[in-house]
């Protein structure tokens, strides 16, 4: 099981999109937000068809669970309240949590779709894109999984996070943060992460920039740290900056899940006011650096350093 992690607009659905297009590999989306915006809102699948109308999930789902009930739905977003929370990973990381029974409860529900997903799409791996540090950390107190940790520039996040975006499931605008707020969030998920594979969980990092830069590469190296096939039949689907993606099954995700056939894989930069990249830059400064980007840096010129 693959689980991506990494702060939301940093490029984990294009990365789950192309993970999916390999032989054996079934993308879910963010399954975090299965139960609200599938099983009780009902919002459409990466299919285009409404999730209670999915084939592929009705299947899961029966599979799984003898069917999808609002009720089970609930329950699991109450445990969620209670164990999946950033504020616990302090107690994560201080041995403070084991395997609680709530938490077991809540996990075990996660394990039964994806292995639910997996015979039914009669597949070797699934990808879970649900992107939060506090889900993989509860994940990985139990099942076996692999970390795929994206990271972007956090000015790019910023930047990103300000734009006015509509969510094609309903045409509500998705949230909009302050650049502090995104930075402070950045600083937290990355850490997150960075302490995770200190815990001996298997994490591999992925600079958002490398995959626009050198797809080809970027997901082969990737493909081949996942033991995933990495030969170039595998992964023929990418070609010159371009990608032939088929339907996915996504549960939820950036507005890209639905997403078909050739599609360029190519940043969308826009734009910070130079006072906001200043405070990004100063309170994401230890990690920046870490990851290779540069100081100052302006959207005409490269921000990574090899
Ligand atoms: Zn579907």
């Amino acid at each position: 099981m693959i689980f991506i992690g990494g702060l939301g607009r940093s490029g984990t659905t294009l990365l789950e999109r192309l993970l999916g297009e390999i032989p054996g590999v079934i993308a879910l989306g963010e399954v975090v937000h299965l139960w609200a915006r599938g099983v009780i809102d009902d919002e459409p699948c990466g299919c285009g068809e409404p999730f209670s109308e999915c084939s592929f999930w009705h299947k899961v789902g029966a599979r799984a669970f003898g069917g999808w009930r609002a009720r089970q739905a609930e329950s699991q977003l109450d445990l969620r309240a209670r164990v999946d929370r950033t504020r616990r990973l302090p107690l994560f990381l201080l041995g403070m949590i084991s395997r609680e029974a709530h938490l077991a409860t809540y996990v075990s529900t996660y394990a039964r779709v994806y292995t639910a997903a997996t015979e039914i799409a009669d597949g070797r791996t699934v990808v879970d894109s649900s992107k939060h540090a506090s889900l993989a950390y509860c994940l990985a107190s139990i099942l076996d999984l692999h970390v795929v940790h994206v990271i972007r520039d956090p000015r790019a996040v910023a930047a990103s996070w300000r734009q006015m975006v509509r969510r094609p499931e309903d045409g509500h605008y998705m949230a909009r943060w302050s650049p502090w707020r995104t930075a402070l969030h950045w600083m937290v998920q990355n850490l997150a992460f960075e302490l995770l594979s200190m815990r001996g969980v298997r994490v591999t990092r992925v600079r958002y920039e490398d995959l626009v830069a050198d797809p080809e590469t970027t997901l082969r190296d990737l493909a081949a740290a996942l033991r995933l096939p990495s030969s170039p039949e595998a992964l023929s689907f990418v070609e010159e900056g371009h990608a032939q993606l088929g339907v996915a099954h996504t549960v939820s995700g950036n507005p890209m899940r639905f997403a078909l056939g050739r599609v360029a894989i190519t940043d969308h930069p826009a734009d910070l006011a130079a006072a906001q990249r200043r405070l990004v830059t100063a309170l994401t400064l230890p990690l920046l650096l870490r990851y290779g980007y540069r100081i100052a840096c302006q959207r005409s010129s490269p921000c990574t350093r090899p």
